[in-house]
């Protein structure tokens, strides 16, 4: 009896749970188009630019923004992100499949499987853009794609656009790391499907679970390209993305660049563009889009060039081979998921390299609806930030702490290496970087 009432219970709070969850995308989503339907412009892609190409910095909620984590639920900025949504009146959003892949992805499984593995996305570059010629030799490229149970086609998009919108004599080959997938679709039908690539992909399964971090240095380990760009599994990337990427590192070896990430609707997958944007962060270290000064993009070449960052938001970059080897990789001690961008952002500009998002290159990503049920990803996200904290914020720590007292005793591992590598690297302060990149975040929120 007590069995049954526990069931029942466990039943009922599930079912409860799994439509609060939905309940919440699909209200967002309204939200959303409502606030779509108010602004009397259409959302063409050169409008959206111009409406939000301004002078300041601040005011970044109202910019829709393309790629943002997930973290604690509690916090008023970690709300999905906005997208440009319309409802498809002919899809079935009660069917269990639908309902099943969206929990288990954070995306529209059904729809990405009636897509398939390829499929033409719009070319949301600046008309400017098609003006710029590129060197026949530049270097290679070594693209490493990392996947924790990714869905079958999604993965496959990933890898044909790439395959497909990628100058041979560039890609030097893509280095796919399964970090310890469960799902039998990934086991031997994804050995047997990648023949199609006739030996560009290099495939590694990891033998247990090492969280993104681990996995990308176990992927770049593994590189022969000249440059290792990373992306996650669930990319499309646009025309001519790749060579922006390639000729601005190959004039400065210590540029680290990303795309610009345009947004894939994890319900329509319909890919929209992105107005142009520059990482940013908070004092909760919480990664956030913010405007992009007007001077940057109002000279003659428009919204074309470099746009200096002070970080960049997630697994969407592309550096030199060995400048990654140089300046320390990724914080191997960091777990699973999260922070790893700001660290390595921070790293970069504190230790002599430089961060820029390239408008001219491309590259859409499925913004994945994550649900509160994934405690194991908000704690690493928060054990990853306190290593950052202790390593790179100096006594600017403090407004970390002051923000979120309660971290103030929590154990965060060993340092002592990272902290040697700071010292090695002859690194400047984080006050030489608020000064000198970021003065727009001592400003933020009381400051010091
Ligand atoms: N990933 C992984 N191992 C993990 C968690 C994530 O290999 O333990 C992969 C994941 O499949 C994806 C990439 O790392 O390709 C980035 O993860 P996600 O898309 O969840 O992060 P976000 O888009 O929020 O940065
Ligand atoms: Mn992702």
């Amino acid at each position: 009896m007590r069995g049954i009432l526990i069931q029942t219970l466990l039943y009922g709070s599930l079912t409860f749970g799994i439509w609060t969850a939905l309940l919440y995308v699909f209200t967002n989503h309204n939200h959303v188009s409502n606030l779509e339907k108010k602004t009397q412009e259409p959302a063409s892609i050169w409008s959206l630019e111009k409406k939000f190409h301004r002078q300041d910095t601040h005011g970044s909620e109202e910019i829709p923004r393309p790629y943002v984590r997930f973290e604690s639920p509690d916090e008023e900025e970690t709300k999905p992100q906005k997208s440009f949504f319309k409802w498809s009146k002919d899809f079935n959003y009660s069917s269990s499949e639908f309902v099943d892949g969206f929990l288990k992805y954070g995306f529209n499984t059904v729809l990405s499987k009636s897509l398939g593995s390829e499929r033409e996305v719009p070319d949301t570059r600046n008309k400017k853009c098609f003006q710029k010629h590129y060197p026949a030799n530049l270097p290679t490229a070594s693209v490493v794609v990392c996947f924790h149970n990714e869905e079958f086609s999604a993965l496959f998009r990933t890898m044909f656009s790439v395959v497909n919108l990628t100058p041979r004599h560039f890609l030097e080959e893509i280095i796919l790391v399964d970090d310890m997938s469960d799902s039998d679709d990934l086991k031997e039908k994804l050995d047997h499907h990648l023949e199609v690539f006739r030996g560009k992909i290099k495939l590694i399964r990891n033998k247990k679970r090492e969280g993104l971090i681990r996995s990308r240095m176990i992927g770049a380990s593994r590189a022969s390209g000249d440059v290792l760009v990373f992306l996650d599994s669930h990319c499309e990337v646009n025309k001519v993305w790749l060579e922006p990427l390639l000729h601005a590192i190959a004039k400065d070896p210590k540029m680290v660049v990303c795309p610009l990430i345009d947004v894939i609707d994890s319900v329509t997958l319909e890919y929209w563009p992105s107005p142009v944007v520059r990482g940013a962060f908070n004092w909760h270290l919480q990664f956030k889009w913010d405007n992009v000064f007007s001077y940057e993009m109002d000279g003659p070449e428009g919204p074309t060039l470099p746009i200096r960052s002070p970080a960049m938001a997630g697994g969407i970059f592309a550096i030199n081979r060995h400048y990654f080897r140089e300046i320390g990789q990724y914080d191997k001690g960091m777990n699973l998921w999260g922070a790893e961008n700001l660290e390595l952002s921070l790293r970069i500009w504190m230790c002599g390299g430089q961060l820029f998002v390239l408008p001219c290159s491309r590259v859409g990503h499925i913004s994945k609806q994550r649900f509160p049920n994934q405690p194991e990803f908000a704690e690493a996200m928060t054990y990853n930030s306190l290593r950052l904290a202790h390593v790179w914020l100096d006594e600017y720590k403090e407004q970390f702490f002051l923000r979120r007292p309660g971290l103030k005793s929590v154990a965060y591992g060993n340092i002592s290496e990272r902290v040697e590598l700071r010292k090695r690297l002859g690194c400047k302060s984080f006050q030489w970087y608020l000064d000198n990149v970021f003065p727009e975040l001592e400003a933020s929120e009381g400051g010091r």
